[in-house]
């Protein structure tokens, strides 16, 4: 197939197109390199240096489906800027859709959050449960949700959003890697490398055993895989929306825990403040996709994606 992957010089869209790539597709990556990096974008594939607002020209050029990861996408610069998270990842999206329609190209895979449900009443998260986002980046994302479902209803769209929660590990020497970084594992990891002195643990007092947040984690090449299928799941005039985590959870002073066990580094913590718009707990329940796909996880263990994330930043692609 011809894809468009929008997103694909960060960090899971790099290790999507590069699977994609694997299986014979021919591959347009589609960036701004606003938190991407050019060389990120796997070998093989083509890229074009635009906003997700400019895709209609590439559009045009006929392509089979659309994988569309970019966007904002920090819970806590979300709190801080709203309007950029509203007009990024709901606007931008639309404007893609719109070009997607003039271009006749009808197949979509969705990159959604956990963040979609907010505070969850009960773990692990199914698909059905209520959708109440506590923070603008969750809510940016649940809006291109329901605008996919109108659209597969008027337009005939096939539309697949994944709903992840974490994603750790590495690719091919793809990895995690931002110019502002603010997600835990490679800021531990920071540490273990001696760019950081210690890594801040955001809150202490949460309704947990251990009083931090818990997360559940799933290796980016697993993440990857369940894109594949997401493809070839897309039928006309239908969205389906899966979660995508491993059914347990990790807490962060757990994770450090691990990181300090792979890298032998004592990595040192520091406690501060809850972190604006972060739920307790975010566990999915991924039977659905599991079921209906026949999605499997093939790197479960926490351990083995701290230590792909440590071998990539040793030797980085
Ligand atoms: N976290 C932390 N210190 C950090 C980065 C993150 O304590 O330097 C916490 C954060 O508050 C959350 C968990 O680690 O409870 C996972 O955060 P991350 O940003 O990695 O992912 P998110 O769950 O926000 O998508």
């Amino acid at each position: 197939m011809r894809l468009l992957v929008t997103g694909g010089a960060g960090y899971i869209g790099s290790v999507v197109a590069a699977r994609l790539l694997e299986r014979g597709h021919e591959v347009t990556v589609l960036d701004d390199l606003s938190t991407g990096h050019a060389d990120a974008v796997p070998p093989g594939a083509s890229f074009v240096q635009a906003s997700i607002t400019e895709a209609a020209g590439v559009l045009s050029e006929g392509f089979d489906a659309v994988l569309h990861f970019a966007a904002k996408s920090l819970v806590g610069e979300s709190v801080e800027r709203p309007g950029l998270y509203w007009s990024h990842n709901l606007g931008g999206t639309l404007a893609l859709l719109d070009a997607m329609r003039q271009a006749g190209v009808d197949r979509i895979v969705f990159s959604s959050t956990a963040a979609t449900y907010g505070e969850p009443e009960r773990t692990p998260i199914l698909e059905t449960d209520p959708t109440r986002p506590g923070n603008p980046y969750g809510a940016s994302k649940l809006a291109v949700d329901t605008a996919l479902t109108a659209f597969a209803g008027l337009y005939g769209l096939g539309a697949v959003s994944l709903r992840y929660f974490n994603v750790a590990g590495a690719y091919g020497g793809f990895r995690e890697r931002h110019t502002v970084e603010t997600h835990l594992i490679p800021n531990v990891l920071k540490v273990a490398l001696g760019e950081r002195e210690s890594v801040s643990v955001f809150g202490t007092d949460y309704p947990t055993p251990d009083g931090t947040c818990v997360r559940d984690y799933v290796h980016v090449t697993d993440l990857a895989d369940a894109h594949l299928l997401a493809l070839d799941a897309c039928a006309p005039g239908e969205h389906r929306i899966y979660n995508l985590g491993s059914g347990s959870g990790f807490s962060v002073k757990e994770v450090v825990e691990v990181c300090r066990e792979v890298t032998g580094h004592p990595i040192p913590v520091t406690t501060a403040p809850r972190r604006p718009g972060d739920p307790a707990v975010l566990v999915a329940s991924s039977e659905k996709i599991q079921r209906e796909l026949g999605w499997t996880q093939a790197h479960g263990s926490l351990r083995d994606m701290v230590a792909d994330a440590w071998a990539a930043c040793a030797k980085p692609a």
